[in-house]
């Protein structure tokens, strides 16, 4: 049943997915565990969003919060932290759309293609406020080295996912 909002097996999925990812996405740039730690995010599902961080033409969204607007991490140093927005419906919807695709796959391309953002914007390879244009060069950017990370990843229906899924809008960013 289509609840909009991700279940049980849904979120255990998700943890497979970012584990997945992140593991990929350290390799790919050489990142040491210490390295990887200084990328502040984290994951939040539909049930957990606010308003402002749910969006109804992409799979996910990814909202970077200045250390005044997000409580999260009291005591924190002045960086910025990510929270990485999956929209549940979206997915689910796609899943529904496509007989052809898998949870686990999708989950790893829009967690990869996330957090390849967050490298990009933590080590100053692209600044988070940028014009429509800049935007979509980063778009590109984005999804061309999420393709090259997880082309050599075999696991069922991946490569469906690279080749089907890589003009799809992944993500929105927004700033808390
Ligand atoms: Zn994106």
């Amino acid at each position: 049943m289509n609840t909009g909002f991700f279940g049980y097996t849904d979120i255990v999925k998700a943890s497979e997915a970012l584990y997945i990812s992140e593991e990929q996405t350290a390799n790919h740039f050489k990142f040491s565990i210490e390295q990887w730690k200084r990328h502040r995010y984290d994951v939040k599902t539909r049930s957990s969003l606010v308003r402002k961080e749910k969006v109804f033409d992409a799979f996910a969204l990814l909202n970077k919060c200045s250390r005044t607007g997000c409580s999260i991490v009291p005591g924190s140093r002045e960086e910025d932290f990510y929270f990485i927005c999956l929209q549940d419906d979206q997915i689910l919807q796609a899943l529904i759309r496509d007989e052809n695709l898998l949870l686990l796959p999708l989950l790893i391309y829009v967690f990869t293609h996330e957090l390849v953002h967050i490298v990009r914007f933590c080590n100053f390879l692209q600044r988070f406020e940028v014009c429509s244009q800049e935007r979509e060069e980063e778009e590109r950017v984005v999804h061309e080295t999420t393709y090259n990370i997880l082309k050599r990843l075999t696991l069922p229906r991946m490569n469906y996912v690279l080749e089907s899924y890589q003009n799809h809008r992944i993500c929105d960013l927004i700033v808390s």
